[in-house]
């Protein structure tokens, strides 16, 4: 399995309009954040979790030219805005693209985009997905996959957890990704135990009605107690090299374009 995270930003993405901020001006790149997404791969095979409106920049900018599913965790602007784009990936697979989400984030994305399921347009490129139902727990492309739901705010929100399994080659490995969560009730809590990786929300320094601050997800990190934890959706109240400093040694923040391997 190999992560990359395509954004490592909150909804404003960093820099933000208009703001003359150190970090915002800053000349570091790991201080540019796009909205947030990873893309997960197996194999030849890729799982792209939200579309972000960023998302043809962020393939353009880290050479992804693949993508076999997308999972949504929820339909907020930041994370589905970009879904037109994938028109490129049904193009250079010559395939439909299976998307996953839950019912509401499903109903979401029919409403929101209407041309894509309706006989609106002969001509013009129009983006060929197949909307699933995600199941609590599933397998794509080699790997276990378990959903589940995180609060963000009063909002419910899907994380997701992949597990691949040990072959002859490889030891078992496993990464959860959990974002836009202000609050993890104790039964997702159960499913962030014996990770490898774990990619968790701290969008500032204090807490956030719909986000964890840096001390709340540092709290559950150890609690969980991942091998290594990613924090992300970061806003630019975060530096990257001072924070980085700042904070356990098996935590750091993500950052666009970081890679983890099993
Ligand atoms: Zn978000
Ligand atoms: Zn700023
Ligand atoms: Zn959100």
């Amino acid at each position: 399995m190999e992560i990359l995270v395509l954004g490592s930003g909150t909804s404003h993405g960093v820099p933000m309009i208009g703001c003359e901020c150190e970090v915002c001006k800053s000349s570091n790149p790991k201080n540019r954040r796009f909205r947030p997404s990873i893309l997960v791969r197996s194999g030849e095979e890729a799982i792209l979790i939200d579309t972000t409106p960023e998302l043809r920049l962020q393939c353009l900018t880290f050479n992804v030219s693949r993508v076999d599913a997308v999972l949504f965790t929820h339909t907020h602007a930041d994370h589905i805005f970009g879904l037109d784009d994938v028109r490129r990936f049904n193009d250079l697979s010559g395939k439909e693209l299976p998307v996953y989400g839950d019912a509401e984030t499903l109903e979401d994305i029919r409403r929101i985009y209407p041309y894509v399921f309706k006989q609106t347009q002969l001509g013009g490129g129009k983006p060929r997905v197949s909307l699933q139902e995600v199941e609590r727990d599933f397998s794509l492309f080699g790997l276990n996959i378990q959903s589940f739901y995180v609060l963000h705010g009063r909002l419910p929100v899907l994380s997701y957890r992949f597990d691949q399994p040990a072959t002859e080659n490889s030891p078992a490995y496993s990464a959860a990704y959990v974002t836009d969560v202000s609050h993890i009730p104790p039964d997702a809590m159960e499913r962030l135990y014996g990770l490898d990786v774990l990619l968790l929300d701290a969008v500032r320094f204090d807490p956030h009605p719909t986000h964890f601050g840096l001390y709340q997800a540092l709290e559950v990190i150890a609690e969980v107690k991942p091998k290594f934890a990613y924090l992300t959706h970061l806003s630019h109240h975060f530096d990257h090299d001072t924070v980085n400093a700042q904070i356990p040694e098996n935590v750091e923040l993500s950052y666009d374009g970081l890679t983890i391997r099993s």
